[in-house]
């Protein structure tokens, strides 16, 4: 992990006052990070945790860590328990060459008939919009499938 990652910072309760407590708000940050390969995620969670910590606090030149009242952490370990996803990983198989997004696992199985796949780890990627796409392409294949 990078010293100085690229932190994405999203506060709900900017917007709807009822995701925290009165008078707090919900700081949800995310860090990217690899699959779950054994990695020590503890001690990783540590290091990030006191650089992403620093980071925040330099940027708003005020300490943010005695503000911190209450901390949940979601690592690839419990990505995987929590959704089953293959090693923790949300887009699927890692995407860091310039073919990747053509070698995208895709959303039918050509040796077994009439078994398709959507979601984030397939075809076309993940995130909710290409999620949705995902399902949609697969209903068409499906449709074509049935009318034959
Ligand atoms: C912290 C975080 C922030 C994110 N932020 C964004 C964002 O801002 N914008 C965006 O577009 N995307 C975001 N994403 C990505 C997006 O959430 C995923 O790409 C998307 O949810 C994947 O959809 P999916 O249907 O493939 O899988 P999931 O949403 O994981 O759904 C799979 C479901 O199947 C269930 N399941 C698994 N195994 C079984 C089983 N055997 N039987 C029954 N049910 C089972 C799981 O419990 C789960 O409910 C974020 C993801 C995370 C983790």
């Amino acid at each position: 992990m990078h010293n100085d990652p690229t932190v994405y910072i999203n506060i709900t309760s900017k917007d709807e006052p009822t995701d925290a407590p009165q008078g707090c708000e919900n700081w949800i940050h995310m860090v990217n990070v690899p699959c779950n390969t054994g990695q020590d995620w503890d001690k990783i969670i540590a290091r990030t945790r006191t650089n992403v910590i620093a980071k925040i606090s330099k940027l708003l030149n005020k300490d943010i860590e005695p503000l911190i009242v209450y901390e949940s952490i979601l690592d690839p370990r419990t990505i995987e328990s929590k959704t089953q996803s293959y090693q923790g990983a949300l887009y699927g198989a890692s995407s860091n060459n310039k073919f990747a997004a053509f070698l995208r696992h895709p959303n039918f199985k050509r040796s077994i008939d009439n078994l398709y796949f959507c979601g984030g780890s397939v075809h076309p990627c993940g995130g909710i919009p290409l999620c949705l796409l995902s399902g949609k392409i697969v209903s068409e294949l499906i449709s074509k499938s049935v009318l034959k």
